[in-house]
């Protein structure tokens, strides 16, 4: 498949040229016709698989070919951070060279000159508007955004905005636009939070899942069949046999983080926990130390799954199975980023095994179990079916979410 053949306008494949982007990537492949037919659409596919221009094309081909005025805003694009407003509008620049299309910036920080620059930009129209969640609402509250003749709204990295706490701030942008317009929301991953964010934003959307990525070959993944009784003296036992310096715990329930980071401080391991209960800032603060190297361990749901990007982690260890197999690909790709090696550890208890054997055909490979510590015990036997419970069984589908339990 070539770009050509995504019947794109023709400035918008000069721009493709220029940029040196030579075809497709699937996300680009499968979204492209499907939002120049103006249908609303979930995009999900892993960071970095070009999900940024998927968008941006199929929108500046629709501004090209139409031939839009830029006196209106005509697309807003939605994204959690200003560096990635800032990414977005540089890709912008560089594809939309030849078609002409206009492009804002507008982000949180910045001084008084800063807004001022960008109210009367706003005031004055551009095709295409990008902005933090925070700041689009400062300037849609003041009322001078042409936001009238909008056609396009683009929510980018939609489960990270929803991880910040933006989904009101999201709402409330809404409010302010026409209800006519094509929605396109795109993630890495489909959380049921997005699922639920989506039916209220989207309208019948053509779904889109590029299946996610196998784990980096440089992790080494091991896995212990352990009671749950046994499980925290399995953390202090690698934790005092092993040479690790910075270690991820990763449970899927709040209630568990206190327990481990309690049980380990109460051994003089310096653990903090970070789960939805803390204010973001705490959380903030706790990555920070984290990354910094001053804090060794972090006991942490699935909220820092996805977000967390710290080098040299040298150990993820999975307390419990998720539920979702998509989020051990994730948990256990905080390790071993860059060019760094690393190590998942996951306890599987017996209600688990089901579960872990799901992550396995997933990422298709056997995750060797290896044998408990003498000075622990066994733990359970590995016999899935037997605890399956002999229930009805989903046959596996790609890269469907499995029913959390
Ligand atoms: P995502 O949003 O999925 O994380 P990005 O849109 O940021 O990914 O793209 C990742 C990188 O891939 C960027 O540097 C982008 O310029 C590049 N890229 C995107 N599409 C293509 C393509 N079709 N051919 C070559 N490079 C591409
Ligand atoms: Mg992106």
């Amino acid at each position: 498949m070539t770009f050509s053949e995504l019947k794109l306008h023709e400035d918008v494949l000069s721009g493709l040229d220029a940029m040196g982007f030579e075809k497709p990537t699937p996300i680009q492949e499968a979204a492209i016709p499907l939002i120049i037919d103006n249908k609303d659409i979930i995009g999900c596919a892993q960071t970095g698989t070009g999900k940024t221009a998927a968008f941006l094309l199929p929108l500046m081909h629709k501004i090209a070919a139409n031939d839009i005025s830029d006196e209106h805003i005509n697309t807003m694009i939605i994204c959690p951070t200003r560096e990635l407003a800032v990414q977005i509008d540089q890709q912008l620049e560089g594809l939309g060279y030849f078609s002409g299309v206009t492009s804002l910036p507008v982000y949180g920080g910045g001084d008084g000159a800063d807004f001022a620059r960008e109210k009367n930009a706003l005031a004055k129209g551009t095709h295409i508007v990008i902005g933090t969640p925070g700041k689009l609402i400062s300037h849609l509250n003041l009322g001078y955004v042409k936001v009238d003749q909008l056609q396009h709204l683009v929510l980018d990295e939609a489960d990270r905005m929803l991880d910040m706490g933006f989904h009101d701030d999201i709402m409330k942008i809404i409010g302010h636009l026409p209800k006519e317009r094509q929605n396109l929301l795109f993630s890495a991953t489909m959380a049921p939070k997005i699922r639920k964010m989506a039916k209220a934003i989207l309208q019948d959307p053509e779904e889109i899942n590029i299946s996610i990525s196998k784990p980096s070959e440089k992790i080494t993944q091991v896995a212990f069949l352990a009671y749950d009784a046994q499980k925290i003296d399995l953390v202090k036992h690698l934790l005092r046999y092993n040479d690790i310096p910075s270690l991820v715990i990763f449970t899927s329930r709040k209630t568990k983080v206190r327990d481990i980071t309690r049980a380990l401080q109460k051994e003089g391991f310096e653990a903090k926990g970070i789960s939805s209960d803390l204010e973001q800032t705490a959380r903030e603060d706790i990555l920070r130390e984290f990354k910094n190297k001053q804090l060794p361990i972090i006991v942490a749901t699935d909220v820092i799954s996805r977000g967390i990007d710290v080098d040299n982690i040298d150990m993820v260890i999975n307390y419990d199975v998720p539920g979702d197999a998509a989020d051990y690909v994730h948990r256990i790709g905080r390790t071993a980023r860059a060019s760094s090696e690393g190590e998942a550890v996951t306890f599987i208890n017996e209600e688990d095994q089901e579960n872990f054997q799901k992550i396995e055909q997933l990422i298709e490979k056997e995750v060797r179990k290896v044998p408990m510590p003498a000075s622990i015990g066994d733990g359970p036997e590995y016999n899935p079916k037997k605890y399956s419970g002999g229930g009805k069984r989903k046959p596996y589908k790609g890269n469907r979410k499995y029913k959390k339990r």
